[in-house]
């Protein structure tokens, strides 16, 4: 979708520090952090929320659940993280492009909260 923030970041459009990518996800360093590492997981292409899932995208759903804990050890997580998805304005959502937040360490004394 031309007008949306992370399918530009995803074609490189716009720059994002991206610490993994392969032909299904990409995955770069959130602009404000509320973690020592907060990281978002994305889909290649474009899919608006977690309400527009069905049963035919379990195959790239699966891929990218999976992925998650390998990204967040890859990028120091070694004792667990936290994973958030913000749907619709009821849930905060800010960006309609499905994100997975990957947070951690939040036992950390200046983590803010999410
Ligand atoms: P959400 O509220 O779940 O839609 O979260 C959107 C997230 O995108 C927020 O944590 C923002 O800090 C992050 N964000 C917004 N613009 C950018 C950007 N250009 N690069 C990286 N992260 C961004
Ligand atoms: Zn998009």
């Amino acid at each position: 979708m031309t007008d949306c923030l992370f399918c530009k970041i995803v074609a490189g459009d716009i720059p994002a520090d991206i610490v993994y990518r392969d032909d299904i996800m990409t995955v770069f360093k959130d602009i404000s952090p509320k973690a020592p590492v907060h990281l978002l997981a994305v889909p290649n292409h474009h899919v608006e929320s977690l309400n527009d899932l069905t049963e035919e995208d379990a195959h790239w759903v699966a891929h990218i659940t999976c992925m998650l804990p390998v990204i967040a050890r890859d990028n120091g997580l070694t004792e667990g993280f936290r994973t958030v998805v913000n749907t619709g304005a009821g849930g905060g959502q800010e960006v309609y492009h499905l994100h997975y937040h990957i947070l951690g360490d939040v036992r950390d004394a200046n983590w803010r909260g999410f």
